[in-house]
């Protein structure tokens, strides 16, 4: 059994933009000029001082926070080694900021992740680095939790993923749905800790931990 804190500064992923559909000066030009309606369509003035130069910081910033819908995930996860035991490994606390698809605000928490090795194992901060890769693109928090346990299931081929999700969503508490910090909890479970219920129990005990 392991169990670490991730990381937050090692694992960012890089920045680039490459397999963008669009070339960077076509895109950026695109979300300025929609940006820019935005603002109009509020009520604004897209060309008083504080906001002229608001369109292109946010298709810069969108470079940044939603880099992750082209590249593939099971990349971080390529460098796996041989297990010498077959117990559970569990890293929880990936802190993680992420876009809401529905309105195009942040929600944010933290996610755990356990398998149970087969064969290979991957390092752990590689597990965090596929966390912070699928929360860089427009997600809804289910999926977000079932692609970082398929990423896993796929590369690695465990007897088991649980992938553990916990995050406040800004569309809702900005809007009074839900008081600050009331959050949503989701979560995936495959193969073993699917069909064991001690498998399972054993996951969430670990990850209540402090
Ligand atoms: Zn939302």
């Amino acid at each position: 059994m392991t169990t670490t804190p991730a990381n937050r500064d090692e694992t960012r992923i890089e920045t680039t933009m490459n397999g963008q559909p669009d070339p960077t000066d076509t895109r950026h030009a695109r979300i300025e000029a929609a940006v820019r309606e935005i603002l109009d369509a509020v009520g604004e003035d897209p060309d008083r001082d504080g906001l002229r130069d608001t369109p292109s910081r946010v298709a810069r910033m969108y470079d940044e926070l939603l880099d992750g819908h082209e590249n593939d995930p099971d990349k971080h996860l390529e460098v796996t080694f041989e297990h010498v035991h077959d117990e559970m490994v569990v890293v929880r606390n990936i802190q993680f900021h992420s876009m809401c698809e529905h309105h195009l605000m942040p929600f944010f928490g933290t996610v755990a992740v356990g398998y149970l090795p087969d064969e290979r194992i991957v390092g752990l901060s590689k597990l965090a680095r596929v966390v912070e890769h699928l929360a860089r693109r427009l997600q809804v928090q289910e999926r977000f939790a079932y692609q970082i346990a398929d990423a896993i299931g796929r590369v690695l081929e465990p007897a088991g993923v649980a992938v553990m999700v916990e995050a406040e969503h800004l569309c809702m508490t900005m809007r009074g749905v839900k008081k600050p910090g009331g959050n949503v909890v989701t979560s995936a479970m495959r193969g073993l800790f699917r069909q064991r219920a001690a498998t399972r129990a054993e996951f969430l005990t670990l990850i209540q931990g402090q």
